[in-house]
């Protein structure tokens, strides 16, 4: 028997909706709306970037703050205080090195924190990443002719288009 009230229902509902604003699909759709097209956790890389544009040369990380040790706010819960140190200093060191292994293999490497996804901080972040893959596509094909200039509001910046095919 369903013993769910409505409110608790919709409660329920909202909570399975909150799970599509992870940081990681913040990024991704964004991406698709501005018609980047990745492939998502991409298992044959270095620690498995959450999102991987080829074309572009670019692995993108979108890490937890607290998983990953962003270093500008970390705060350790109270208890097993070591524990959660050393878990925590080893899952920063293997990213490390993955990103290291990453940008050996000639891939260009951007890390977007948790935080940084955060409504007041969003759209800057965004429009960081898109810099970043411009930045990426040049470094990678190094042809003028192949940027266009996209304006948002008075600023213009500058986009690597991919070639048409
Ligand atoms: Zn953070």
């Amino acid at each position: 028997m369903d013993k769910l009230t409505s409110q608790q229902r919709s409660k329920c509902m909202s909570r399975i909706r909150s799970a599509d604003t992870k940081p990681e699909l913040i990024v991704r759709r964004w991406l698709w709306s501005r018609g980047y097209r990745y492939r998502k956790n991409c298992r044959r890389l270095p620690g498995t970037p959450d999102i991987v544009l080829r074309r572009y040369g670019a692995a993108i990380f979108v890490h937890g703050c607290f998983w990953h040790g962003h270093e500008s706010h970390l705060r350790l819960p109270k208890t097993n205080v070591e524990f959660w140190e050393k878990k925590i200093a080893r899952n920063r060191e293997r990213d490390e090195q993955n990103k290291a292994k990453l940008r050996e293999m000639g891939w260009s490497v951007l890390t977007v924190w948790e935080c940084q996804l955060r409504p007041p901080v969003r759209h800057a972040t965004l429009m960081e990443i898109e810099s970043f893959l411009n930045r990426s596509f040049l470094a990678r094909h190094g042809d003028v002719k192949k940027v266009r200039s996209y304006s948002y509001g008075e600023e213009v910046v500058p986009m690597a288009a991919e070639p048409e095919e």
